[in-house]
């Protein structure tokens, strides 16, 4: 479905829309906040945005130097090429230690491979630890946002969700309840957990370790506990050295919520002694997004969710309308290079301001590309038919003064006395919001050779 039908959907419930709109504009004023406190901001985001440069021209050598440390300290890297793969490989690790009870922290990679979903048809209980996240795996829903799973319910529906499932007091929507209500549920999962699985934010390749941010520390509780680590990585989140670490941390956590930085960041180099430790690499249609010349800057996301919080589309039709795992402004370049057909709608869905590439932390120029997707699917004949039918009229239009002039009077002539209900009618999708203003009764060339010649 179009992202515009299914931002209908969302729009049916307008005190939510304006809600979602307000708060969402309220973590964007956060980081601006946050941002305006570092003098250096601007010649960070340049500084990131170069070295992940770096890193994409040279991501073969960056994959081996990191794989060869990680072997070296005592980790098991496997490599997938798509989320099948990487499924099967989570699952052979469970199976090879006999694992029923798996707890799971926040991994945006993980949803593209659908991994929970595969996991439990398989018959493994997989928790999700998160507290967003966990809110939309009890109403069986994926995240609406990369940053903040859960953005698009009220507290009144948590309540609902935690009576039916953690059996919390009918209608009691206090926050601080409803936390210490899932942090009770949660901890008895850390205890029994036989495996915990975890993204990555950051691998870096001169050690061959890794970080993941957290704001609730549910990751390190998982991992301290269970006796087995996998890690799954998207291959670009890469980094070539330890110091440029806290180039990207200092940029992460102020772009996506204002805070300084993410209450855990947390280090991995090697397993405990009594812990087995696994990273998967995960390709799933990166390097052909990093073949395409126009689109490879996309691969530098480091996922902070600010283009989503800042974009007018994304904040009044919600993270559903985009019917992809990443949604918003970054989703819209990325989707269309894994199923073009599917998500022909999504470049679309912008009003190519340019506020997403202007919060954007490594300065990827999503609305250009927004706009070079456009391109590319009308010359694949992917647009709508009455969109490219009238575009061709216009061009015919525009292109001849004659033909411009003469249709100008008809138009004004004939608007003038046509019923509105011609506009305004539920078969044009264009009028159901707008209004023409009433047409002037001449044009500005007749008016000005009246009155200025
Ligand atoms: S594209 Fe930029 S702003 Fe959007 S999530 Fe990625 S890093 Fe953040």
């Amino acid at each position: 479905m179009s992202h515009a039908k299914l931002t209908e959907e969302f729009l049916k419930n307008e005190p939510k829309t304006d809600w979602h709109n307000e708060t969402l504009w309220w973590v964007r004023s956060k980081r601006d906040v946050s941002s305006k406190g570092i003098p250096e901001w601007e010649e960070l985001r340049s500084l990131a945005s170069q070295i992940k440069d770096n890193v994409l021209s040279n991501i073969g050598n960056y994959l081996q130097e990191f794989e060869k440390n990680a072997l070296a300290n005592g980790v098991h890297v496997h490599w997938a090429e798509d989320g099948k793969e990487h499924n099967r490989i989570v699952q052979s690790i469970i199976e090879k230690h006999n694992a029923q009870r798996i707890v799971k922290s926040k991994s945006i990679l993980t949803e593209e491979c659908h991994l929970n979903q595969h996991l439990e048809s398989n018959g493994f209980d997989v928790v999700d630890t998160d507290l967003g996240e966990r809110i939309v795996q009890f109403a069986k829903q994926p995240p609406s946002h990369i940053v903040l799973p859960a953005i698009h319910m009220k507290r009144e529906e948590v309540s609902e969700l935690f009576h039916e499932h953690i059996q919390t007091e009918k209608g009691n929507s206090d926050p601080q309840y409803l936390t210490e209500a899932a942090r009770n549920h949660l901890r008895e999962k850390f205890l029994k957990a036989d495996i915990a699985i975890t993204g990555v934010n950051f691998g870096i390749a001169e050690t061959g370790g890794f970080v993941v941010c957290t704001n609730e520390g549910n990751a390190d509780m998982g991992v301290h506990l269970a006796p087995v680590h996998i890690a799954c990585m998207g291959i670009e989140k890469l980094i070539p050295k330890f110091e440029h670490l806290g180039v990207f941390t200092r940029l992460l956590a102020r772009s996506a919520t204002g805070q300084a930085i993410t209450n855990y960041t947390s280090h991995f180099h090697q397993p405990r002694p009594d812990q087995e430790m696994h990273i998967i690499l995960v390709d799933n249609g990166r390097t052909k997004q990093l073949a395409r010349e126009k689109f490879r800057n996309s691969l530098k996301c480091i996922r902070c969710g600010a283009c989503m919080n800042t974009c007018p589309i994304y904040r009044r039709s919600g993270g559903y309308s985009y019917d992809a795992t990443v949604p918003g402004p970054i989703g819209s370049i990325l989707s269309p290079g894994f199923d073009l057909k599917k998500h022909k709608s999504l470049p679309f869905a912008s009003t190519l301001c340019g506020s997403c590439s202007d919060v954007c932390p490594v300065k990827i120029n999503i609305h250009e590309q927004l706009y070079e997707w456009r391109q590319v699917i009308a010359e694949n004949g992917l647009d709508d038919m009455p969109k490219r039918f009238s575009m061709n009229i216009a061009r015919k239009v525009l292109s001849s003064p004659k033909v411009y002039f003469t249709l100008g009077k008809i138009a004004r002539k004939s608007l003038s006395i046509l019923p509105k209900s011609l506009i305004n009618n539920p078969l044009n999708a264009w009028g159901k919001q707008r209004d023409l203003p009433n047409p002037p009764k001449e044009s500005f060339k007749e008016w000005y050779k009246k009155n200025r010649s």
